[in-house]
C-alpha cells in the first residue's frame, strides 16, 4: 500500500454512479444564500423546509434529514423491530449488500433474502417466506421494498405488486419499509406519483445525493410518531447536526429543479442500451432498462469485469462500475449529457472488439 493517495484523473465521462453528480452551480448559489440555524433544536429553517416538502411530497405526517441513505435505513429497520426478528427482502437488496451488516449489528435482526426477478420478487414468494408463529421460529416482523431495485437494474416496483404485498404484510401484522433511495427515478418512469407508492408504506427513505444532484443527504419519511422515535436514533448515533441547512437546501432545491429532469437520465439509459446491444460480444437486454441503470455482461470478451473496467477508464476516460465477477453497470444522471452516449458507446465497442481480439 502506498502511503500517498494519488487524487485520481477525473474521467471524461462517468458512469460509474448517479452519487458522483455535483452540485450546480445554481444549486450552489441557492446553498450559499440558504437561512440556517441548530438543526437539532429545530431552528434550521432550510431543514425544516426540506422536511416539509418530503413529508409533503411522500403523503406522510413528517420526515427527518439524515446524513446518509444508509442511515435512513438503518434508523428504520430499528425503530420498526427488536432484536431476534427477521424480516424479508429481496437477495438484491442495499440492506443485505452494501450496508456493512447494519441489520444485525444495530439491530439484532435477521433479513431473510427471496430471490426476485431483477430485485422484485412476487406475492407467492413473499406469502411463503413468512413463517408461522411458533416457540422456535424467529417472528417475520416486516418487509422491505427497494424502489427502484439498484442492484436488479434500475427496476420499477410494479405499483400492483407493491399492494399485493404491502396488503398480505398488514394482515400479518407485519411493518413495511421502503428503501426509496430511487423512488424519485420510479416515479417519473412510470408517472404513478411518488406518494401513491410511499401511501403503502409505513416508513419510506429518498436520496437526496443520487440522480438529485444534492451532495449529502436522505429523507426519511413516517408517522409523527416513528419520525420522533428515529430522531432518537439519529441522536443516538451521533447523525444529528447543526447548521445543516448548508446542505439540506441542497436538498430543497434538487425537489425544485431537479425531479422532471429525471427523465433525460432514463432516455440516455435507453439510448445508451439500444446502442451497446448492437455491439457483438456484450449481452444486454434493453427491454429491461427502465430508468437510468443499464447492465451488461461481458463473458463473451474474454474479459472480466474489472479487467473490462479498467480499460475502458486507462484508454478511454470512461469509467463504468464493476458489479459481479462479468457484469458490468453504467449510470446515466445529471452530469452525462446526451452527446456523451455515442462516445462512450464507441470506447466500450473498442474495449469490446479488444477483448474478443486476444480471446
Ligand atoms: C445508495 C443507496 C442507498 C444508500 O444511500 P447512501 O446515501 O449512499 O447511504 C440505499 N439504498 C439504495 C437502493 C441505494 O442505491
Amino acid at each position: 500500500m502506498s502511503m500517498h493517495v494519488s487524487t485520481p484523473q477525473r474521467p471524461r465521462i462517468d458512469l460509474y454512479s448517479d452519487t458522483i453528480t455535483l452540485p450546480t452551480a445554481a444549486m450552489r448559489t441557492f446553498m450559499a444564500e440558504a437561512p440556517i440555524g441548530d438543526e437539532q433544536k429545530g431552528e434550521d429553517p432550510s431543514v425544516n423546509e426540506l422536511t416539509a416538502m418530503a413529508a409533503e411530497l411522500l403523503g406522510k405526517e413528517a420526515a427527518v434529514f439524515l446524513p446518509s441513505g444508509t442511515m435512513c435505513n438503518e434508523i428504520a429497520l430499528a425503530v420498526h423491530s427488536r432484536p431476534g426478528d427477521e424480516i424479508l427482502a429481496d437477495a438484491t437488496a442495499h440492506i443485505i449488500n452494501y450496508e456493512v451488516g447494519g441489520p444485525a449489528a444495530l439491530s439484532g435482526i435477521n433479513v431473510r433474502a427471496l430471490e426476485g426477478e431483477r430485485g422484485v420478487f412476487t406475492a407467492e414468494q413473499f406469502r411463503a417466506a413468512i413463517r408461522t408463529a411458533s416457540r422456535y421460529a424467529p417472528a417475520t416482523t416486516g418487509v422491505v421494498i427497494e424502489q427502484t431495485s439498484n442492484a436488479g437494474g434500475g427496476t420499477v416496483w410494479p405499483l400492483e405488486r407493491i399492494e399485493e404485498i404491502t396488503s398480505i404484510a398488514r394482515e400479518r401484522g407485519m411493518w413495511t419499509h421502503m428503501d426509496g433511495a430511487r423512488l424519485l427515478n420510479a416515479s417519473v418512469a412510470s408517472g404513478i406519483p411518488a406518494r401513491t407508492y410511499a401511501d403503502h408504506f409505513d416508513s419510506v427513505f429518498i436520496d437526496l445525493s443520487k440522480g438529485l444532484g444534492a451532495p449529502v443527504g436522505g429523507i426519511l419519511a413516517g408517522t409523527k410518531e416513528f419520525i420522533d422515535s428515529a430522531w432518537r436514533l439519529k441522536q443516538r448515533w451521533g447523525g444529528a447536526m447543526r447548521q445543516a441547512g448548508v446542505i439540506a437546501s441542497a436538498g430543497v432545491y434538487a425537489l425544485r429543479h431537479h425531479v422532471d429532469r429525471l427523465a433525460e437520465d432514463h432516455a440516455n439509459a435507453r439510448l445508451l442500451a439500444t446502442e451497446l446491444a448492437k455491439i457483438e460480444g456484450l449481452e444486454i437486454h434493453p427491454e429491461h432498462v427502465e430508468t437510468n441503470i443499464v447492465l451488461f455482461d461481458v463473458s463473451a470478451t474474454g474479459l472480466t469485469a474489472a479487467e473490462f473496467a479498467e480499460r475502458t477508464i486507462k484508454d478511454h476516460g470512461i469509467r463504468v462500475s464493476v458489479f459481479g465477477p462479468t457484469t458490468v453497470r453504467v449510470v446515466t444522471h445529471l452530469n452525462v449529457t446526451t452527446e456523451q452516449i455515442p462516445e462512450a458507446v464507441e470506447a466500450i465497442a473498442k474495449v469490446t472488439t479488444s477483448g474478443r481480439a486476444a480471446a
